[in-house]
């Protein structure tokens, strides 16, 4: 399955037996952790049954007197022969039960904690490693909450069921096979009253979890719009607050917030109605147990029932193991809850690993040691997924060490070139090759290794100005990192900020300005010394004194590689070795700045534009440029 055609959420509905996968791909290695949990759960849950029990036979036995004193399991040689021995017995027996099931319970939480923790943590990072690997296609496609909505929430639910719910569940299942047991030993067919109730609880479980489902697919795609909403609003806190738009914002997130909280109120008054439902059950059970056992016990026996009588000690054992049942019964819903939002989480964790990138290096691709910088671009055609063609026949060379300018209007395909060099997206048609391979012979790593990418928003990760100068190249010393911040024009203001070096820039460098991003991320690339480089508007960001600065920079940096500039600033790319005017996706002319000018085409009109010789324009240049801006214009209304 290739990224750019799906969704990890429609993927994961065909993903078959989810829970079992889950089990078998991460629990695996700590299966061990799982089983001692198991046996641990059953034990507590079988030694919390041992006191209700003593308690039956020493009210028989030792208080009332009406039969002999005996135990399941317990050799008889064990038990005294005294009254106040067997009480004694008794008590002790209860005493170790409570304390072995405190143990138990300890190893049980313990062991139950460690598996699904280490499953989490297991789930997100392989989910994460994929995920970073995935074609920019899948990117475009996929809003950030929607992603860190898998990374994160996904693999906490998990966890909530794999912990404590999987051990409810198991424990239900022990207990209810347990008391049956015990009960059908003492008397089956008072059993078989207190447990009529039990296939009713399974049916009305069956129920709720068919109709919970469904509330929960709703909760789950307006817990995702919520989360975009939000995190978009954060990102562009700027935007709302200088347009004012806080109020119009607050009514938005007020919006879906609602949303959700309507989907999760159907949800929950579910609950409300499956809670209540369940103790009503056991409780009927436990009055029917009281009623059918005491008439037995006090006259006739009800119901057509034939048989010895329950003693007094059996029926204390009947109540308090019916009273046992109540509050797992009710927790049943919380274990079907987190099972159905467990199964969900798995589903699309699961979608998600299905994808595969189609951007990846070939079994026989190459690594090449050093590159000479020959850039070919063949015929080259591409579309983005959408299918409309965005680069038509695009075809040049740059030789080892030349500049190639690109220029053009907003949307003639300038980026979406550069972009199909480091393959973050592959070519639909033609070829481009460097030092003669084509790109996609050569292994993804090894080419994008030797690409220098310095784009017009600079990301920078929140920690040092130093780290961020070396990001990628991590051996690096303090004195290279110094040497290529001095290179870029950096090392200035650098020391003169707080901490200098180890200053630190905050989320994506917000506390840098946009010309000192420019320059720590062109140090970054000065330091990783990539043969090819590409600038995408590397100083279109910056006022004109800063760019005079970065531009001294860069001419270092383009000095001896392969350099693709786009700017809109033409006079950045005036000395480049070759200038294509690109529209509408394909070059429309190329040369150097004065043959470009000679020739009186689109370029010359740019330059004209920019030297502000307004007047001096051709009327096709203008009748373009208004086309070219009611199209975009058209395009941003549809966006909207
Ligand atoms: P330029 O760099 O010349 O401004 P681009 O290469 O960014 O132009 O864009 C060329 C065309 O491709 C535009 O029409 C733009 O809308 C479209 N485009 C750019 N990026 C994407 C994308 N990720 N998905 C779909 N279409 C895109």
């Amino acid at each position: 399955m290739s990224a750019d055609e799906v969704d990890p959420e429609e993927l994961g509905e065909s993903v078959e037996r989810p829970m079992l996968r889950l089990f078998t791909e991460y629990g695996g290695d700590h299966l061990h952790w799982f089983v001692i949990g198991l046996v641990t759960s059953m034990g507590t849950r079988f030694l919390s049954l041992v006191p209700p029990i003593v308690l039956g036979v020493a009210v028989d036995s030792v208080f009332h007197g009406s039969r002999a004193y005996s135990l399941l399991f317990v050799p008889e040689s064990w038990i005294p022969t005294t009254q106040m021995g067997q009480f004694w017995f008794s008590a002790e027996i209860m005493g170790v039960a409570m304390v072995l099931a405190a143990v138990f319970n300890f190893a049980r939480a313990s062991s139950l904690n460690l598996f699904s923790h280490r499953v989490k943590h297991e789930v997100r990072t392989s989910t994460y490693q994929w995920m970073q690997r995935l074609d920019m296609t899948f990117f475009d496609d996929h809003k950030t909450g929607e992603l860190m909505s898998i990374l994160n929430n996904d693999a906490n639910r998990l966890e909530l069921f794999l912990d404590n719910m999987m051990g409810s569940a198991i424990q239900l299942l022990v207990l209810i096979i347990g008391i049956g047991a015990i009960l059908f030993d003492i008397n089956a067919q008072l059993a078989l009253v207190t447990l009529s109730i039990i296939p009713v609880a399974a049916l009305f479980t069956w129920w709720f979890m068919k109709r919970i489902e469904a509330f929960y697919a709703d909760v789950r795609s307006s817990v995702g719009d919520l989360n975009t909403r939000l995190e978009n609003n954060l990102a562009g806190i700027e935007v709302i607050k200088t347009a004012g738009t806080e109020s119009f914002e607050d009514e938005r997130v007020r919006k879906s917030s609602y949303e959700y909280f309507k989907r999760d109120w159907q949800a929950l008054r579910m609950n409300f109605v499956y809670r209540p439902g369940m103790q009503l059950l056991t409780s009927i059970a436990f009055a029917a147990t009281f009623v059918v056992g005491g008439l037995w016990f006090l006259a006739d026996p009800p119901l057509g029932i034939s048989g010895s009588a329950p003693t007094v000690g059996d029926l204390v054992t009947f109540l308090i193991l019916t009273q046992r049942m109540v509050e797992p019964l009710t927790q049943m819903s919380e274990v079907v809850d987190r099972y159905e939002d467990a199964k969900a989480s798995t589903k699309r964790i699961f979608g998600l690993l299905s994808i595969t990138p189609a951007i990846t290096s070939r079994p026989d691709a190459v690594e090449l040691d050093s590159i000479r910088g020959r850039v070919e671009y063949d015929h080259v055609n591409f579309a983005y997924e959408d299918g409309e063609e965005v680069l038509s026949d695009v075809t040049f060379t740059a030789e080892p060490g030349e500049t190639v300018g690109l220029v053009g209007p907003t949307g003639a395909g300038k980026s979406t070139i550069c972009k199909l060099l480091p393959r973050l997206y592959d070519v639909t048609g033609g070829e481009i090759r460097v030092d003669g391979h084509d790109v996609r012979d050569i292994t993804v790593e090894c080419l994008r290794e030797h690409i220098g990418y310095v784009g017009q928003d600079t990301f920078l990760f929140d920690g040092t100005v130093e780290e961020n100068i070396a990001y990628g190249a991590f051996d690096a010393t303090r004195d290279e990192i110094e040497a290529a911040a001095k290179a870029a024009e950096a090392h200035e203001f650098v020391t003169n900020l707080p901490d200098g070096y180890d200053t630190r820039v905050g989320e994506r460098g917000v506390k840098l300005s946009g010309g000192q991003r420019q320059r720590v991320s062109i140090a970054r690339t000065i330091l990783a010394d990539p043969e090819l480089l590409v600038l995408d508007e590397a100083t279109s960001a910056v006022d004109t004194e800063t760019e005079m600065l970065i531009q001294r920079s860069l001419d270092r940096l383009t000095e001896d590689r392969t350099t693709f500039i786009i700017a809109h600033r033409l006079s950045t790319v005036k000395g480049a070795d070759v200038i294509l005017s690109v529209e509408d996706g394909e070059i429309v002319e190329r040369g150097t700045h004065e043959q470009l000018l000679d020739g009186d085409g689109l370029y010359a009109d740019l330059w004209r534009v920019q030297a502000g010789e307004i007047d001096a324009l051709s009327e096709e240049f203008v009748m373009e440029a208004s086309r070219r801006a009611s199209a975009s214009q058209l395009g941003h209304e549809s966006n909207q």
